[in-house]
């Protein structure tokens, strides 16, 4: 029999104020549907490289539309090749659903005025030029070495036309205090996932992966006030949580996003008796490990920031492997759990690498590619089990 995600859906969560979050998705949908109506525009991202601070300073709201669903796949199948991550397919598969069939796959399409892309991966630029047709998108190019100095003064001199066009859309010039203020809201909420972060250091840790999960899926959904606000409350909640529950294996999941909707192998870990301490991901610790200077020309800042983000579409990407050793470190990891989407070259590529750097530290890895059906599921869970027990069995 094959077992289906659907069959022990997450129910119970780690910590109350969860529960108070279940509505958070519609309460927004509300929120941007009642700003769209007063006039305030909203964009639409799919990326780590577009920042934040730059669309609110210009004073438009945003979403981000990365599809981690399996049902918009298909559909995009009809448009794009098959053999091309499902990420992309179930992104693009959610504008024609809603676009050519009148169906609701994602809300979020109809409230946007602009995408803003990026020039990362082969396949999302192509589906770009696509998605162009159906919505006003667009790209910021981005530097392929981006440790070097030039890499830095390119994407520097690409925000800046970015700023442009976003006081394009909204009649909002952008000064320098505007970008601060918005450097200042950006770094206090990466200050706060930190502070979940260092809470999942603890043996057994007060919250289970597939809970923050839930929360890091919504991040670039929600209002940064709204998110602020539930990680405050989880962080308060976790630190008055007892120690307490029997040791279990701590594992980091390291490699692609886990789009809003995708909880396929974080969930079978969780089920097969792990626990998820800490994601080398872009929903992870991609997303807000490192802070903006807010010292320095705000727009140079964000743009030394953003270049900073460990992405495999990247090269060199050093600053990676360096990055998940220290994170094993950190956390007490017993065991990394390499994530990658089917199709996704760069990742799977810089597997071998991160194997490398793991073998030194005598941390045991175990590779999964998959994609969003569940056809696989019963395959992995054996394959979790049996990295289980071999960490178990570890001296
Ligand atoms: S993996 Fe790279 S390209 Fe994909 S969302 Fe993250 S930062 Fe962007
Ligand atoms: S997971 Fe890989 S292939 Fe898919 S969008 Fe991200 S970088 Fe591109």
């Amino acid at each position: 029999m094959v077992r289906t995600l659907r069959e022990s859906s997450i129910t119970t969560y780690t910590l109350q104020c969860l529960s108070d979050f279940e509505d958070a998705y519609q309460r927004r949908i509300n929120e941007l549907t009642a700003r769209r109506n007063q006039a305030r525009k909203i964009v639409g991202t799919f990326c780590l490289f577009v920042p934040d601070e730059i669309i609110y300073a210009a004073g438009a709201d945003r979403v981000i539309l990365c599809g981690g669903r399996n049902a918009t796949v298909s559909l995009a199948e009809e448009y794009l090749p098959r053999n091309i991550c499902p990420l992309v397919k179930s992104s693009f598969g959610s504008v024609v659903s809603t676009e050519c069939s009148g169906g609701d796959a994602c809300p979020h399409f109809n409230l946007i005025d602009m995408v803003v892309a990026e020039a990362t991966c082969d396949a999302k630029k192509k589906m770009y030029e696509l998605l162009n047709e159906y919505i006003p998108t667009y790209v910021i190019d981005l530097p392929q070495k981006p440790d070097s100095p030039a890499g830095i003064a390119y994407y520097t001199v690409q925000l800046e036309q970015f700023t442009d066009a976003m006081e394009g859309l909204t009649g909002t010039l952008i000064t320098d205090d505007r970008l601060r203020r918005e450097i200042k809201s950006a770094n206090e909420t990466r200050s706060l996932l930190h502070r979940l972060y260092e809470l999942r250091r603890r043996d057994p840790p007060p919250i289970r992966g597939l809970d923050v999960l839930t929360v890091l899926q919504k991040q670039f959904f929600l209002s940064p006030e709204e998110l602020r606000r539930i990680l405050r409350q989880l962080c308060d909640e976790a630190e008055r949580k007892p120690n307490e529950g029997a040791r279990k294996p701590r594992i980091m999941i390291s490699g692609c996003p886990m789009a809003g909707g995708n909880i396929k192998v974080p969930k079978i870990i969780e089920d097969r008796g792990g626990v998820i301490v800490v994601e080398e991901s872009c929903t992870g610790t991609r997303a807000f490990w490192n802070l903006v200077d807010e010292h320095k020309d705000p727009l140079r800042a964000i743009a030394e920031r953003y270049m900073q983000i460990p992405c495999s579409c990247m090269t060199p990407n050093e600053w990676r492997t360096e990055h998940i050793r220290e994170l094993v470190e950190r956390f007490n990891v017993d065991g990394v759990v390499y994530y990658t989407l089917q199709s996704c070259h760069a990742y799977n590529i810089e597997r071998f690498r991160v194997q490398q750097a793991l073998k030194e530290t005598h941390t045991p890895l175990l590779a999964i590619e998959t994609d969003y059906s569940d056809s696989d599921v019963e395959q992995i869970a054996t394959r979790v089990d049996a990295f289980m027990e071999m960490i178990a069995s570890s001296p």
